[in-house]
């Protein structure tokens, strides 16, 4: 018996397979010219907004229409789109970080008749070169168990006025902007953001905390230390020292009886100056330059017209290829604020020094 058990053959070890939840390979979108010829362009140009043409080094040429979406799409939209790509295209898509859609072909008789169709259906097409981009947002009440506006509401009230800025190519150099649903901005930096501002500190529902909230991991998120466990009605739960509280909201999701939205409190603010490349200058973070902005759907009006005159300003004055942060490094924070007719105060572009001292670095419970 022992010798048969040394003679059973060993079984080789199945390796555990890696568990993907990140994005898939994007080549397999890519339409087939774009995959030969990847990373061996000999130029590109742009025959006209929202259409780039690339020259490859083995003389293929690939004419890129680009289009905008809004982002969530029913599947009635996509199914549209799939029709005009199958009838007008050559059967490839691809969505950019920004919604909007990129459809290659390969000869220019193509390009025209896309263009048509796609319009024709509501896609406007542009977004490339120095336009204003769709702009990025966050989920908004669709997806996100914790905003405090709808991003996207307030997208399709701006991007109505902005339109022709994206179908045209005048911006000094391009211009991304973005809407943030909460605080915590999942949405990252942009040339001009639009991100939720809470103004009052939680409410705290006694009742509920101890049996939703872990409560050590609520105290460890806010980030000036302001939380502390607290018995309140003879219950454990949770306190706020409200002179310290900094209204981020950063306790709301891991425990929604401190609820932080609110119909009135809850307001927008502008920020600029934010951007993610490296192309003629460093990465920059935004600065707040509007705040306590009504939060006031559907069409957020206050929003749009701080947004308008800040983009319009920038048109006006910024010089070829300076992006908005290089525009106000060029003529500084003063004439920032007077050329855009805003109010400062001293709560805006905050520039975090300080921050080391008074912000939260532990993740210590404290009593
Ligand atoms: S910005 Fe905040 S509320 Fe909006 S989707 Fe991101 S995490 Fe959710
Ligand atoms: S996490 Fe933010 S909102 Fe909550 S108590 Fe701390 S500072 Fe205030």
């Amino acid at each position: 018996m022992a010798q048969a058990e040394a003679q059973a053959p060993v079984k080789p070890a199945t390796p555990r397979r890696a568990v993907e939840s990140g994005v898939p390979d994007n080549t397999q979108f890519l339409h087939p010219l774009m995959r030969k010829n990847y990373g061996n362009w000999k130029y590109h140009d742009r025959p006209r907004p929202g259409v780039l043409h690339h020259v490859a080094h083995s003389g293929d040429q690939l004419w890129t229409v680009k289009a905008g979406t809004q982002r969530q799409m029913d599947v009635w939209t996509i199914r549209k789109l799939c029709d005009i790509v199958d009838q007008f295209g050559e059967r490839h898509m691809r969505f950019t970080i920004r919604s909007n859609v990129e459809i290659g072909v390969s000869t220019f008789e193509k390009v025209g008749p896309l263009i048509e169709a796609l319009e024709k259906a509501g896609f406007p097409v542009g977004g490339t070169g120095n336009s204003v981009s769709m702009i990025a947002h966050t989920q908004g009440w669709l997806h996100c168990d914790i905003p405090g506006t709808d991003a996207s509401g307030a997208v399709k009230a701006l991007m109505d006025e902005l339109i022709v800025e994206f179908k045209r190519e005048e911006m000094p150099n391009r211009v991304h902007l973005s809407t943030s649903c909460c605080e915590i901005n999942c949405g990252g930096q942009a040339d001009i953001a639009i991100i939720v501002q809470h103004t009052k500190p939680p409410k705290i529902n006694h009742d509920l905390v101890a049996n939703v909230c872990e409560r050590p991991a609520v105290v460890a998120r806010c980030p000036v230390a302001a939380i502390r466990p607290a018995l309140v009605n003879g219950k454990p739960s949770l306190e706020v020292d409200e002179a310290k509280c900094v209204c981020c909201g950063a306790c709301y999701p891991p425990c929604p009886p401190m609820q932080i939205n609110d119909p009135e409190y809850s307001k927008l603010a502008i920020w600029v100056g934010g951007k993610n490349s490296n192309a003629r200058g460093k990465p920059t973070f935004m600065k707040m330059v509007a705040s306590g902005l009504p939060n006031n759907p559907p069409r957020w009006p206050e929003v749009t017209e701080v947004v308008k005159r800040i983009l319009y300003a920038y048109k006006e004055d910024g010089r070829s290829w300076e992006r908005l942060s290089d525009w106000i490094e060029r003529i500084g924070w003063p004439r920032f604020f007077e050329k855009t007719g805003l109010t400062f105060t001293k709560y805006l572009i905050d520039d975090w020094r300080g921050a080391r001292a008074n912000l939260n670095a532990s993740a210590h419970i404290r009593f």
